[in-house]
Order: structure tokens, then C-alpha cells, then sequence
């Protein structure tokens, strides 16, 4: 065979054979900001779409949490929820479960959780009690800092539980956390948001932090001295933003590059702390579920970064969607558009 002829043959396979070797784009995880109005409901599907629901939401004569949680469940065309983490029992966050669990038909696989309620209040032992109600016959998990949640494709690791926390590093993390020095001593906490689990899910080199309602001296046991958690892309802002959250020695040290709020329109989004995340260090965009009524123009972000700028609002949430190169899109559902934060 001449030469020349001999080079294209080759060239041929060698074209062949890196299109048949080429691997499909792999597919992205989805992250649903679900708007509960200053409460958590955060929908997390994984690329091989087993789906992870975090917290449901307020209860609710109409049921509209449980509502617009089913609504994020068929956008994302799921026919379960496999994983369902209650992150601590106030009623923000565990009050939608008995209308989830009853009135929508939606299969519902395994509940997370830190364990029996430890909060010394009526109304926190009565949610509780409802929640215990409504998930008997269900499968149950009592979650501990360090376990991973079975998912395939991505981790989900929990940090903190029942006011336990992890104790060493996380791979690539425990650098010395120079923010400690300034920051001032934390107040004690003896309600349930010292007790939330706090979840790190990570899929490549994408990295989503979600700490529930921890306050700020547990916050400070996972970042001081040492940051224990390392970096992270994405930032569900703790405790709908509120300053008895979000130290400024976590913020910092976690360098998120875009941070989301699920503050409501008279909750959360305290100025002090919206403060401390928008100077954040490498903070590349901040988004809000809801304009804050009650803060300032100075500490709300400009309405193209908000969900619901208005009080009377219609629910509208974010959408992520992350890819393993670390690369990510954000979607504000009011407006459809869609901000894309590529790999660094
Ligand atoms: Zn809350």
C-alpha cells in the first residue's frame, strides 16, 4: 500500500477510534432552591437521579410547601423520594413532613435525622411528636458526623449532627484558619439549631455546603483553628442568613463563589450577616429567594439575583446544575435566566 494512503488509513482508525473512545459528557446534578418563605426545602437529584430532599418546608392549611416540593419533585421527573434528611426539628424545616408524607401520593424511601428532638420546648416537642407520627412504618436513619449517605455518583458526607461534629479534616482541608483571630466568642446555644445536620455533597470537584440552622459556636468548631471542611463552589447561606449564623471566620474560610439565601420576606438575610457573605473573599455572585422587607436596599441584592421580589410572591426558586469538572449554572426561575460559573 503507498505511503500517503497508508497515513490516511491510519488516520482514519485513529479518528475512529477517538470518537468511539471519547466518553459521553457526564450528567450534571441538580440542586432545587425550593422557596418555602424563610424556611429550608432543598432538592438535591443526583446524576444517576436518585434524589435527596433537605428539610420540607412549613405545615400549612393548603399544604403549599409540600405543594412546591412535589411541583420541584416532577420537574425533575423523579417517581420517589429516596432520602429525606431533617436537619433539625423546628417547624420551618420539619412542619411540612406530615403533609408530604400524607397527601400526595409521592413514595417516600428513608428518613435522616440527628435523633430525638433536644430541644426543652412546647412548641418543638409537639413538631416533633408530629414528625415521629407521620414517619412510622418508614425506613429511619439516625445520622452521625463522618457517615456518607448511600448515593451513587456523588457524597453526601455529614459534618455535623446532634451537636456533634467532624473531628478531623476532610481530604484537602485543615489549613489554619487566620479569620479565627478576630472573631469574637460565640453565645451558647441550647436550641435545635445547634443540633443540625450540617451535609457536604460533592460531586467531582463540585462542592455544596448546607449547614441547616447551626449557629455560630458550632459553626466555629468546624472552621477554628483549623477549617475542617476546606473550600466550597456553593453556599446554601446558614440559617436563612441570620447573624446568629454565618461567622465571619466560616464564611471566609469556605471562599464560596456563589452563596444562596433561603431567607423569607420578613426572615433571615440579617444586614450584618448578607454583609459578611457578599465581602467574602472570591464571592463571585449572591442570590436571595426573597427581597428582604425589612433590610435596606444596601443589603438586598439587585432584583435580577432574587426569586421573589416581592412579598405576595408565587414561589418561584433557583435551580442548579452542576457538573463534575466543578463547573455549574444557576437558573432564577422568575426571570429564566441562567448564570453559568465555569470550572476554575
Ligand atoms: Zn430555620
Amino acid at each position: 500500500m503507498p505511503r500517503l494512503r497508508l497515513a490516511f488509513l491510519s488516520l482514519f482508525i485513529f479518528t475512529i477510534a477517538s470518537y468511539s473512545l471519547a466518553a459521553p459528557a457526564p450528567k450534571p446534578m441538580q440542586i432545587y432552591f425550593i422557596d418555602v418563605e424563610g424556611g429550608q426545602a432543598t432538592l438535591v437529584v443526583s446524576p444517576a437521579g436518585q434524589s435527596l430532599l433537605i428539610d420540607a418546608g412549613w405545615p400549612d392549611a393548603d399544604g403549599r410547601d409540600a405543594d412546591r416540593i412535589l411541583a420541584a419533585v416532577h420537574q425533575a421527573g423523579l417517581q420517589q423520594i429516596d432520602y429525606v434528611l431533617i436537619t433539625h426539628y423546628h417547624r420551618d424545616h420539619v412542619g411540612g413532613i406530615p403533609q408530604l408524607v400524607a397527601g400526595n401520593g409521592i413514595k417516600i424511601g428513608t428518613f435522616l435525622d440527628h435523633g430525638p428532638n433536644l430541644e426543652d420546648s412546647e412548641v418543638t416537642r409537639t413538631d416533633y411528636a408530629a414528625y415521629e407520627k407521620a414517619i412510622a412504618g418508614h425506613a429511619h436513619v439516625v445520622v452521625k458526623p463522618g457517615w456518607g449517605v448511600p448515593m451513587k455518583g456523588i457524597e453526601v458526607r455529614v459534618l455535623a449532627a446532634a451537636g456533634d461534629r467532624i473531628t478531623t479534616p476532610l481530604p484537602n482541608a485543615g489549613e489554619a484558619n487566620s479569620y479565627c483571630k478576630s472573631e469574637p466568642t460565640p453565645a451558647q446555644d441550647e436550641s435545635e439549631n445547634a443540633r443540625s445536620v450540617g451535609v457536604l455533597i460533592t460531586y467531582g470537584k463540585f462542592r455544596f455546603l448546607d449547614l441547616g440552622d447551626l449557629t455560630k459556636k458550632k459553626e466555629l468548631e468546624l472552621a477554628c483553628p483549623n477549617n475542617l471542611i476546606g473550600t466550597v463552589d456553593l453556599f446554601l447561606v446558614t440559617h436563612h442568613g441570620f447573624y446568629e449564623s454565618n461567622s465571619k471566620a466560616l464564611v471566609w474560610a469556605l471562599h464560596p463563589r456563589v452563596a444562596v439565601f433561603n431567607n423569607g420576606a420578613r426572615k433571615g438575610a440579617s444586614p450584618a450577616a448578607w454583609q459578611i457573605v457578599h465581602d467574602s473573599p472570591g464571592l463571585e455572585d449572591l442570590w436571595q429567594l426573597h427581597y428582604a422587607a425589612e433590610s435596606d436596599k444596601d443589603h438586598n441584592i439587585d432584583p435580577e439575583h432574587i426569586a421573589n421580589p416581592k412579598e405576595n410572591c408565587e414561589g418561584k426558586y433557583f435551580k442548579v446544575t452542576a457538573t463534575p469538572d466543578g463547573s455549574f449554572t444557576l437558573t432564577n426561575t422568575r426571570t429564566s435566566n441562567e448564570k453559568s460559573y465555569p470550572k476554575k
